[in-house]
């Protein structure tokens, strides 16, 4: 049983209505995409889990929604006018443009995939006494690949960090790396690129009324974290929860719905006294790789990648990383702002943002722990983790395994043929479960290819009603992952469907 390629998710996603290329007859729009009838109800239930465990199972983090437009000045407050930028470079000969950082990390990917493949092949070779571990650390060629991409790694975030656009140039051509698309080397110098995207507001076109589109949530609830802190009478330490779109012009954007123009995050920001922050950036990042490996995919998938050089603002930083078919990426961020945005506000503003903390009987501006997850992300983390192509007995099914309590449908019931009879009784257990469960009813097709169908969209259960069942009252029910089948009565169809949805 092998998970698939990018390629094939794409296709597969497309194919059973999870997600489209946005304006697809106007051969679509780059990095931007629309969610399909499955697909918005996958989305829809990965929304509502993190809420429900953010915001409804903790007493001290409350929900809100800001708007996508924000006064101009918040975004030179939070330094995003000004320092928003990625590194870009151009190939003269291609045309194409491309993200420094993203170029020279794939270049380091390469250098990864060659490692694994001396491995592979070593551990061919010496089979079962092969020691992988004793191998890594010892065998000369890994240990030199191994430090040349420490090196670069190394030297890449320094770069970034200093925003040495020089040194990021040098370091393309020292690795001699070429354009995937015309071959050659011949790149441009390295520039910077803002990744906001801005408008106008209002009738009359002015400077004054330019305005961005927010590229992230977290200034929503910055801005606000009086206003809410007073109607909701927290004391600290207690956290704002926001899920919204946001919106960056990104340069590369490839890789599907990974990296998009425009996006969903789902944030929330944590604010505490200061002096307590390492210790509440601790709590949520054990408590965020929890809440992953609960979805019930492989925990081996997830990892944490620790931020050695930091933000300016920043006083610790990680990433949960998730093993996408391109390798491991971030797919949440979590990270110890200080007290950094609040008192740029405070600034910009002139406004007060401090907390006055009873128990000490003292004012002072809260420091903030952030956890940033984009939900386009962790759908695509989903589905890849899902999707599956298994050989059967008779022929290879795909199959989305799906957690249960996430799947788009949990039931799909299914007339065995088409008669008057069948389908009239089918209907109505159809409209009972229809109360409880989203389901799908189908009629087309030879019961064989519902199946099928039902498992490419990762529906846990479907109830097949036959000319017995309008004798003994029973029904085969299908099991998505066993494909084993079972007759129970009507009556307990519910509790079989729950029983699954709750372990
Ligand atoms: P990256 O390094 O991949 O560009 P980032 O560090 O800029 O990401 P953050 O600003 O920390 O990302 O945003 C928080 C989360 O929002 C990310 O962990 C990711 O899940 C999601 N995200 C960021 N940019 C995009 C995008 N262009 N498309 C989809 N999701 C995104």
């Amino acid at each position: 049983m092998d998970n698939l390629d990018l390629k094939k998710i794409i296709s597969h996603c497309k194919e059973y209505g999870f997600v489209f290329s946005s304006s697809e007859i106007y051969d679509g729009l780059s990095a931007v995409y629309d969610y399909g009838p499955n697909g918005i109800e996958l989305k829809n239930n990965l929304k509502q889990y993190w809420w429900k465990t953010m915001v409804h199972d903790n007493d001290n983090i409350v929900g809100i929604d800001s708007s996508i437009f924000m006064h101009p000045k918040i975004w030179h407050a939070s330094g995003h006018t000004e320092a928003f930028n990625d590194p870009l470079v151009d190939n003269k000969d291609s045309k194409k443009r491309y993200r420094v950082d993203t170029l020279i990390e794939e270049h380091v990917e390469k250098i990864r995939k060659k490692v694994n493949k001396d491995i592979d092949k070593a551990e061919k070779r010496f089979g079962p006494d092969f020691d992988r571990k004793k191998y890594i650390t010892t065998n000369p060629r890994i240990i030199n690949y191994e430090n040349l991409i420490n090196k670069i790694n190394s030297k890449l975030s320094k770069s970034l960090e200093r925003n040495d656009l020089s040194s990021l140039k040098k370091m393309i051509d020292d690795l001699e790396i070429k354009c995937p698309v015309s071959g050659t080397s011949n790149w441009t110098e390295v520039r910077q690129f803002n990744l906001m995207f801005s408008t106008k507001i209002g009738a009359i076109s002015e400077d004054s009324n330019n305005l961005y589109l927010r590229p992230e949530t977290a200034q929503g609830i910055f801005v606000n974290f009086l206003n809410v802190q007073k109607t909701s009478r927290k004391k600290i330490p207690f956290g704002i929860a926001q899920i919204g779109k946001a919106f960056r012009n990104e340069i590369v954007a490839r890789q599907f719905i990974f990296r998009m123009r425009e996006f969903e995050q789902m944030e929330m920001q944590f604010f505490v006294k200061p002096g307590d922050e390492i210790q509440w950036y601790n709590h949520w990042k054990n408590k965020r790789m929890e809440w992953h490996q609960k979805l019930n995919l492989k925990k081996s998938e997830y990892i944490f990648h620790d931020h050695l050089n930091l933000a300016h603002y920043a006083n610790a930083a990680c990433d949960i990383q998730f093993n996408f078919p391109m390798g491991f990426r971030e797919l949440e961020g979590i990270h110890s702002r200080t007290d950094f945005d609040l008192i740029q506000h405070q600034k910009f503003s002139k406004k007060k943002l401090q907390y006055f903390d009873p128990k000490i009987d003292k004012s002072y501006v809260p420091f903030v722990v952030e956890t940033s997850l984009g939900l386009d992300r962790l759908f695509l983390s989903i589905i890849c983790g899902s999707l599956f192509e298994e050989k059967t007995d008779v022929d290879t099914r795909t199959v989305m395994k799906f957690p249960p309590f996430l799947a788009p449908f949990k039931v799909a019931i299914l007339p065995l043929v088409k008669t008057d009879e069948l389908i009239v009784n089918a209907k109505k257990i159809h409209k009972d479960l229809q109360k409880i469960f989203s389901c799908q009813y189908d009629e087309k097709d030879s019961i064989g290819k519902r199946y099928r169908r039902q498992d490419a969209i990762g529906t846990p259960y479907c109830i097949t009603i036959d000319h017995n069942s309008i004798k003994d009252n029973m029904v085969t029910v299908r099991d998505r992952d066993t494909m084993s089948q079972d007759r129970i009565p009507i009556e307990r169809i519910c509790e079989r469907i729950k029983s699954k949805l709750y372990t």
